[in-house]
């Protein structure tokens, strides 16, 4: 695991820590969200390596934002990742 001095986006030392989440699907383990107080970014601290992290992907039900794979839950997902409402389908 890495622990961050410094936020990911902005580089400022100055985050907060928000929320602790578990991941209940693959690890079975709880992470810290921080956030910054410059930049807004919620970010994973401490968060796994780059050489740590493949682990925590490893599952046949993880939905990528790849085009492959069927079936309603990647079909709903994809809904709500594409189709986000644009200017023009609001009522005026
Ligand atoms: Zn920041």
């Amino acid at each position: 695991m890495e622990d961050l001095l410094h936020c990911p986006l902005c580089k400022s030392g100055r985050f907060l820590v928000f929320t602790k989440v578990k991941d209940h699907a693959i690890s079975k383990e709880t992470f810290t969200l921080c956030h910054c107080t410059k930049c807004k970014l919620h970010f994973t601290n401490k968060r796994p390596t780059a050489s740590e992290i493949a682990p925590y992907y490893a599952s046949d039900n993880y939905t990528s934002h790849k085009d492959e794979g069927a079936g309603l839950k990647t079909w709903l997902y994809k809904k709500g990742t594409r189709n986000q409402p644009s200017k023009k389908d609001k009522a005026p």
